[in-house]
């Protein structure tokens, strides 16, 4: 048997049962690398020390069998990621588009987009079926 495949099963053993890699774990990593980088250009052991702290959180996640708080943790992570994400691209794109207006529903605060048409206009939002009157 090769190296790699005794590994492999080596690897699928230890797994077994735990939670193993997500994107919170994924996220933690990548932030533990950049301050990593960053105490050893600004030679500050304090942070070195920190990041390290990152990366036992990492392996702490991926080795944990409480796979329903790992998930959990996991989902809000994304959560909050969708939030940022939407905050940045959202806003950025949203004032280079002239030709649409953007109205939040005022039942389930999905953001919906309607043709800019300079009157008044019923607008039915698709998630929820709530419809409401705004000037587009
Ligand atoms: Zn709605």
């Amino acid at each position: 048997m090769s190296f790699f495949s005794r590994f492999g099963m080596w690897l699928q053993r230890v797994m077994y049962g735990r939670y193993g890699s997500d994107a919170l774990s994924f996220a933690i990593l990548i932030l533990y690398m950049i301050l990593y980088i960053l105490a050893q250009i600004f030679w500050w052991p304090i942070l070195a020390w920190l990041s390290l702290l990152l990366l036992f959180w990492s392996f702490f996640r991926m080795f944990s069998k409480n796979i329903y708080a790992r998930r959990r943790e996991n989902e809000k992570f994304l959560a909050f990621w969708r939030m940022l994400k939407n905050f940045f691209t959202g806003k950025a794109f949203r004032s280079r588009d002239k030709e649409h207006k953007y109205y939040k529903c005022p039942k389930c605060k999905n953001t919906l987009r309607v043709p800019r048409r300079g009157k008044k206009i019923q607008i039915t939002c698709p998630v929820c079926g709530n419809s409401f009157i705004k000037k587009a």
